[in-house]
C-alpha cells in the first residue's frame, strides 16, 4: 500500500556523513534521506556446554517473557546475574516458582540498595553467593543446574526446572559506533522525548535504544513514533 520494499539482507556499513545517507549491505549500497534504525539487542549468554540443547527447554534470557509459562509454576527456578535486572527478574519469578535461586559470582550484589532490600526481604528468593553457573542438567528439559563456588571450588548440582540468564544485553550497534552517539553500553542515544539520534534524519526505535523495557509493545510504540518523526522531518525538508 505504501510501496514498501522488503529486503532480506544484512547491513554491514553505514555512512551518515553523506546525504542522502549511504547504507551498504553485502550486496549493494542504497541511499536514503531518512533512516530508522531498529536492529534490536541480543541477550548475552554464557555458552555453557548444554546451552543450545536446553535453550527454550527450561533456559531463557527473559524472565518477564517466559516466567509465567505453566512448566515453571511452583517449580524451583534459578537466575544468573547480580545487577538490577537480575534482582528484578528473580523477584518477579518468585510469583511463579516455589523458590528462586539467584546465583551471583561475588559476595555482594551490584544491584541498587532498594533492589537489594527487595531481594533480601523476599522469603522465596535465595541468593547463592560467590558462585558461578557451570551448566544446565537435563535430557529434554532442564532438571538441574551445576554451579561452582569460586572460593571453595566446590561443585554442586541444584534441582531446578528453569534457568534464566540476566547478564545483560548487547545492542546491535557495532556498525554505528563512529556514526552516532551511543551510551557507555553501546545503546543508541536519542534526544529526550523523541526518537531522534545525534544525526538529524536518523531515528532509532526498539531495543537498540532501550535497555530499560525491552518489550515487543514498547519496540512497536517507539517504531511508530520514529516513523511519524521521520515523516515529519522529511516534510520539513520538502521531500
Ligand atoms: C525469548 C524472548 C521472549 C520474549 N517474549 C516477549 C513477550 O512475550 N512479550 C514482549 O513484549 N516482548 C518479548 N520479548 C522481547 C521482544 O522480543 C523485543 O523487545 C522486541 O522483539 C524488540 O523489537 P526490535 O524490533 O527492537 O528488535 P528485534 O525484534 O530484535 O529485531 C531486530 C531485527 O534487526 C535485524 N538486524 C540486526 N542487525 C542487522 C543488520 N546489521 N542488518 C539487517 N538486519 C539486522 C535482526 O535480524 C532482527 O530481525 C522477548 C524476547 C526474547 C528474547
Amino acid at each position: 500500500r505504501f510501496g514498501t520494499e522488503m529486503v532480506g539482507e544484512d547491513i554491514v556499513e553505514v555512512d551518515f556523513s553523506k546525504r542522502p545517507f549511504a547504507i551498504k549491505s553485502d550486496q549493494r549500497e542504497v541511499r536514503a534521506k531518512a533512516v530508522i534504525i531498529a536492529t534490536g539487542a541480543v541477550a548475552r549468554r554464557m555458552g555453557v556446554p548444554n546451552e543450545e540443547k536446553m535453550w527454550n527447554n527450561g533456559m531463557s534470557a527473559c524472565a518477564v517473557c517466559d516466567g509465567a509459562l505453566p512448566f515453571f509454576k511452583n517449580q524451583p527456578l534459578m537466575v544468573i546475574g547480580g545487577g538490577d535486572t537480575a534482582v528484578e527478574e528473580a523477584s518477579y519469578l518468585t510469583k511463579f516458582g516455589s523458590v528462586v535461586y539467584l546465583v551471583h559470582r561475588r559476595d555482594e550484589l551490584r544491584a541498587s540498595k532498594i533492589m537489594q532490600k527487595r531481594a533480601f526481604d523476599n522469603k522465596k528468593l535465595e541468593i547463592i553467593w560467590d558462585t558461578v553457573f557451570e551448566d544446565a542438567i537435563g535430557e529434554n528439559f532442564v532438571t538441574g543446574a551445576r554451579v561452582q563456588n569460586v572460593k571453595s571450588k566446590e561443585v554442586k548440582d541444584i534441582s531446578v526446572s528453569g534457568i534464566f540468564y540476566a547478564i545483560g544485553h548487547t545492542p546491535n550497534t557495532q556498525m554505528f559506533e563512529h556514526q552516532l552517539d551511543l551510551d557507555a553500553t553501546g545503546y543508541i542515544k536519542v534526544k529526550a522525548g523523541t526518537q531522534e539520534t545525534s544525526v538529524e534524519g536518523v531515528f532509532a526505535a526498539g531495543d537498540v535504544h532501550d535497555h530499560k523495557y525491552r518489550q515487543a509493545v514498547t519496540a512497536a510504540g517507539t517504531g511508530c513514533a520514529a516513523a511519524l518523526e521521520a515523516e515529519r522531518w522529511l516534510a520539513e525538508q520538502n521531500v
